[in-house]
């Protein structure tokens, strides 16, 4: 067992290494290639203000990654700053952070709470909420509604994202925790995503002695729910 353990590991490491080395490897060539094209002296203003936009997307395409590598290995750190925090000010810290993007999209949000605090850290909470509402929005339709429900019962409090999108497969819920996962790799690319949004939010709820609960029903739509201990 323990070494049927170990080769999962090392393969799921393997795995992670080579899907992070073509993560940055496919806008570093884009980089290269671009400036190469600077370089020409028959190059016009125009094509020069192009590439050079070309350039600078797939630079912060790579600075991003970064950003969300260490947040991945976030678990890591000691300074996780968890204390009883207000979830009326989480929410409205979130919709701050998510309102152009419903509004570009013509999307409701409606958040229906009847929690007062949740114990954790708050930075972490607002990204991982925000996340699952990002998500939501890639998935929905113009015009439909994403719906936000926070309660508790006696184990724990919950905090859960439903949207009305497309649904992910039985097989699928399982991959797209998976660090890079995507299930539609050119969209997800376009919405500037990497695939490491829901690891993220895993290893978030770890930190918190909670977890992440995906249901789906394909055309359906998906419910994410977040669970931390009742404290
Ligand atoms: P990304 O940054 O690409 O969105 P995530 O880790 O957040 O990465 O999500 C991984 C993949 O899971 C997405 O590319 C998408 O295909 C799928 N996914 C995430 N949320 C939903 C959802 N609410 N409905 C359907 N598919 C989803």
């Amino acid at each position: 067992n323990r070494n049927k353990e170990l080769v999962e590991m090392i393969t799921s490491k393997e795995v992670f290494i080579d899907n992070l080395s073509h993560e940055i490897n496919t806008p570093l060539t884009s980089i290269i290639g671009y400036s190469e094209l600077l370089e020409k002296a028959n190059c016009t203003d125009e094509q020069k203000q192009k590439f050079l936009k070309y350039i600078q997307q797939e630079s912060k395409r790579i600075n991003d990654i970064h950003k969300k590598l260490l947040l991945l290995s976030y678990k890591k750190k000691a300074d996780f700053d968890a204390k009883h925090i207000e979830v009326i000010n989480v929410f409205s810290e979130i919709e701050k952070l998510v309102r152009f993007k419903l509004e570009e999209n013509n999307i409701n949000l409606q958040i229906n709470s009847s929690l007062k605090t949740i114990y954790g850290d708050e930075t972490l909470i607002i990204m991982s909420i925000s996340n699952l509402i990002s998500n939501a929005i890639n998935v929905s339709k113009n015009g439909s509604r994403i719906i936000v429900n926070a309660f508790e019962d006696n184990n724990n409090k919950y905090i859960q994202v439903i949207d009305e999108g497309q649904g992910i497969s039985k097989e699928n819920i399982r991959k797209i925790v998976e660090p890079f996962y995507r299930v539609d790799k050119a969209r997800s690319r376009k919405n500037g995503g990497a695939g490491l949004g829901l690891p993220i939010c895993q290893s978030i709820m770890e930190l918190h002695n909670g977890n992440m609960k995906i249901d789906s029903e394909l055309g359906k739509g998906s419910i994410f729910t977040l669970e931390f201990p009742n404290m």
